[in-house]
């Protein structure tokens, strides 16, 4: 996307990608050479917005506890987040988030179409990695209650993620990247991201 007011310029990038393939690794990376660039990207993150929310409404205690909440009661909080992420301004916004969550009633849009069109993507971007080096990934992070999953359900949230990005960018008309975190590859995946969210 061109701008010829590079002042005006803004873009407000949402990364997703399924819990253990490690995305918060990968935007965190995208952030140190953005700031060696001189630039100042905002990230938001979706489930700390939605924690703050939970802490002080319902005594959730940790991040993990957020997807056991009643449906309706994470919808309420979902739509309070996407309104207070769509009044951030900057540069580069970056959004850390999720296409579904797992819940007790199955998968639940992370973000649904009003979301969407709150948020007002430039870009999409998926991280992905293998169904193996996810399940390595979450049995590895002590930091985390993550579900650990199978194999077979791996694969199928794998699928859904793809499927819901380039749903998602027929609805918000912006491009959508889906990009690979393989073992010890990291800043090769950075790179890859910032080379899609710089393009002018
Ligand atoms: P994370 O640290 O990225 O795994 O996010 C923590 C939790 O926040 C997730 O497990 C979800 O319960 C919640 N969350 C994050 N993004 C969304 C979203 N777009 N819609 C609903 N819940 C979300
Ligand atoms: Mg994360």
């Amino acid at each position: 996307m061109s701008n010829s007011n590079p002042e005006q310029v803004q873009r407000r990038i949402i990364i997703v990608g399924i819990p253990g393939v490690g995305k918060s690794t990968v935007v965190a990376k995208v952030v140190d050479i953005l700031n060696s660039r001189g630039k100042s990207p905002k990230v938001v993150n979706y489930g700390t917005v939605m924690l703050e929310q939970a802490m002080k409404s319902f005594g959730v205690k940790s991040r993990d506890e957020i997807r056991k909440l009643p449906i309706e009661v994470q919808k309420s909080m979902q739509v309070n987040a996407a309104s207070e992420i769509s009044r951030m301004e900057g540069e580069y916004v970056i959004v850390d988030t999720h296409l579904f969550i797992s819940t007790k009633e199955g998968f639940w849009p992370g973000i649904p179409i009003n979301v969407l069109q709150a948020l007002k993507p430039t870009n999409l971007i998926l991280v992905t990695a293998t169904a193996q080096e996810i399940l390595d990934r979450r049995q590895k992070d002590a930091t985390r209650t993550r579900d650990l999953g199978t194999r077979e359900l791996l694969e199928k949230e794998l699928f859904a993620a793809a499927s819901l990005l380039y749903a998602s960018s027929v609805i918000a008309g912006c491009p959508s990247l889906i990009v690979e975190n393989a073992n010890g590859a990291v800043e090769e995946a950075a790179l890859k991201i910032l080379a899609a969210i710089t393009a002018s």
